[in-house]
């Protein structure tokens, strides 16, 4: 069922086009999003309906959730549930606080001094997936961090569920009422994010749009981006474990079939220099999947393209293959995993040793589970509290460290041919202003 790539003997130069990852094409379904987008812009809350309607099967009267229904929900809560929210909320907000980064100072010469001050975004919308499952703790991954950094208007935004009377699923109200969010609104997809970056009459445009979400999801984030901000293009789920003969084929497995749960396009890939452990993950994969009970899902995720085991001859050579591949999620199921951990360079979140399973991460870990994929770990963090904030240099210089260098920013004006830059400030100072 899950294919295998054999890359003993040496590793090809161009690593990544031989590791299994999924043909996602956003570029098509940007072509798809474009006009969900553009009716969103032109006709606000209506166009976000109507496609509500079309794709969700759901007639909303607005979009909105009324207040009332978001306590509603909190009531309604199991209070198994409820307790293990309250703990995520607990371990994440511990994590996130301690991460704020804090202004700093520097003086660069006597009287003049430059400060980086985090501001945090005015306005964010976050955006908690709903289709295939729905996901209570994206809320509290989106919502503590944006929380810890002191954004003032924060809205919420998951699919509307038709068996639950066209509101989000309630779980995800519960948690908003948890975390005190009292905007929320029934609406996903392309028209979710299009809402947010264009404003509609029910809900004022977002600076920022934040969370994870399917290919229209991914694909409207990035159209949008520049009208809003946004958050790493977070798309179908990726695990990677690197593993040798110690690791345990039972967790390995387990693991692999935890993220391909998310999504038939979710990504499982093993990486081990062990043919016996790849072997017994096999069978385990094989006995596992049809026992637990989205096995049809898990299935094709796991026969996908964008999964398999890779083999190859050491770990060294396994540590070069989880760098090129830049997982999601990356767990090390090695010896001496610590030592392991130290040198991956590229992966949105690493998972240390035996008992450290991404599963903790989804939910009650502390560290944040909205995370970049595709690939985009080489070059993106996952959401945490700088997410929220912006950095702005606040300049401070006095007469005479201004007069000190005076001199050189005229040199380098000269030097662009921007003769008015070196004027003002000259002016300041009663030397001659070139004509
Ligand atoms: P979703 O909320 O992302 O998407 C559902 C919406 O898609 C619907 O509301 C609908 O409006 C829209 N849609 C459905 N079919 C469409 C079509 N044909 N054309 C246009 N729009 C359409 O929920 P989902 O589908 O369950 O996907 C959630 C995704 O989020 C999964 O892939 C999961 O792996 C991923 N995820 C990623 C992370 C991460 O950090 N990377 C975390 C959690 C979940």
């Amino acid at each position: 069922m899950i294919s295998r790539i054999d890359l003993r003997g040496s590793l090809p130069g161009d690593l990544r086009s031989v590791l299994p990852r999924a043909e996602l094409d956003v570029e098509a379904a940007l072509e798809k999003v474009r006009p969900i987008c553009e009716d969103v812009r032109h006709h606000g809350a209506a166009a976000v309906r109507e496609y509500t309607r079309r794709f969700d099967g759901v007639e909303l009267e607005r979009t909105r959730v009324p207040v009332e229904e978001i306590g509603r929900a909190l009531a309604g809560l199991d209070p198994a549930v409820r307790d293990a929210l309250e703990e995520s909320i607990r371990r994440a907000r511990k994590v996130h606080r301690d991460q704020r980064r804090t202004d700093v100072t520097t003086e660069v010469v006597p009287g003049g001094t430059v400060t980086e001050r985090w501001i945090p975004v005015g306005r964010v919308g976050l955006y908690v997936p709903g289709g295939r499952a729905v996901y209570p703790s994206s809320v509290v991954m989106n919502v503590v961090p944006a929380q810890e950094a002191g954004v003032g208007s924060l809205a919420v935004t998951s699919p509307a569920q038709a068996e639950f009377g066209g509101l989000p699923h309630p779980t995800i109200l519960a948690a908003c009422a948890l975390l005190g969010v009292d905007e929320v609104y029934a609406a996903g997809g392309a028209q979710a994010i299009a809402m947010f970056a264009y404003g509609t009459e029910e809900c004022p445009r977002a600076d920022l749009v934040t969370g994870p979400g399917n290919i229209w999801v991914a694909a409207a984030k990035r159209l949008l981006k520049g009208v809003i901000g946004i958050d790493s293009e977070a798309g179908p789920t990726e695990i990677a474990v690197l593993a040798d003969r110690t690791a345990d084929p039972v967790h390995v497995a387990a693991d692999l079939i935890s993220q391909a749960e998310h999504d038939v396009l979710a990504a499982a890939v093993l990486v081990t220099d062990s043919v016996e452990l790849a072997d017994a993950v096999e069978a385990e994969l094989k006995i596992q999947t049809d026992r637990t009970r989205h096995t049809a899902r898990i299935t094709e995720a796991l026969a996908g393209r964008q999964s398999g085991i890779v083999l190859v001859d050491d770990v060294e050579a396994g540590l070069k293959v989880v760098d090129a591949y830049a997982a999601e999620h990356l767990e090390i199921q090695t010896a001496d995993a610590e030592a392991v951990a130290a040198r991956v360079r590229n992966a949105g979140a690493i998972f240390v040793g035996a008992f450290a399973p991404v599963s903790l991460g989804d939910y009650l870990a502390g560290s944040n589970h909205v995370l970049p994929t595709g690939g985009c770990a080489c070059h993106s963090s996952g959401l945490s509290v700088q997410s929220f904030l912006r950095g702005v240099h606040v300049v401070r210089y006095d007469e005479t460290a201004l007069a000190d260098a005076t001199a050189r920013v005229v040199a380098l004006a000269e030097a662009e041919d921007l003769p008015a830059h070196g004027a003002a400030m000259k002016a300041r100072f009663d030397w001659e202003i070139p004509s």
